[in-house]
């Protein structure tokens, strides 16, 4: 990719899970280590199931891991002053100070390649994906395949024990025995728990006045 001559832009690589981003952000940086280029790769901390890129090894035998950052600030601490690309793995878990962080890397003409998910379980953008894209140069959105249909999947769904999982649930689960797959529009279940038991409270409200004005 050029976008003239002179570096220093931002690309987002964003999509369901399943859709092949850390592969894509992988390749671009094993391009631009052929190219002779300095490269550093990040990724948020969280969770090792998310652990995302790990280690990148080059043709010519160097390596690069993939450090893993607690906050976007430390990024800006940690990226040294000859670098020339950044990649940053599992952005939307990292706080909304990256947008800032992402712009002024790409002032000083690193060229920023950042890699997440755009949509949370319900189908809400994730974390800042939704600024980041909006500011990057390039954005290439990634689809999986909807393993209920085979369409094109572009939404993650949450399932305990098999089943979707409620709206209400935290938007990043640490733990616990859920599950993701690959889903469609069409098929994408999100079942707002709360609603259901609050009409059936009242059912349950009405029918007790009823018994009620049946013994007066
Ligand atoms: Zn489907």
């Amino acid at each position: 990719m050029h976008h003239g001559a002179h570096e220093g832009w931002i690309e987002v690589i964003s999509g369901v899970m399943f859709s092949g981003k850390s592969e894509e952000l992988l390749r671009r940086v094993r391009r631009a280590l052929i190219a002779k280029k300095r490269v550093q790769v990040f990724k948020s901390h969280l969770d090792r199931r998310y652990a995302g890129v790990e280690r990148l090894s080059s043709h010519n035998g160097s390596a690069i891991e993939a450090v893993p950052v607690v906050s976007a600030r430390e990024i800006r601490t940690r990226v040294n002053p000859e670098t020339d690309v950044v990649g940053i793995d599992e952005v939307q878990f990292l706080d909304s100070e990256v947008v800032s962080v992402v712009r002024w890397l790409a002032r000083r003409r690193v060229r920023v390649i950042v890699a997440g998910t755009d949509m949370d379980f319900r189908g809400e953008p994730f974390g800042s994906m939704g600024e980041l894209m909006a500011i990057a140069e390039v954005v290439d959105k990634l689809h999986a395949i909807c393993v209920q249909c085979g369409d094109l999947a572009t939404r993650n769904q949450r399932l305990i024990d098999g089943e979707p999982a409620p709206a209400e649930g935290p938007v990043i689960q640490i733990g616990g025995a859920e599950s993701y797959e690959a889903r469609c529009r069409q098929c994408h279940e999100v079942p707002e728990v709360g609603r259901h038991q609050m009409e059936l409270e009242i059912a349950v409200e009405a029918d007790a006045w009823a018994d009620r004005v049946q013994y007066w």
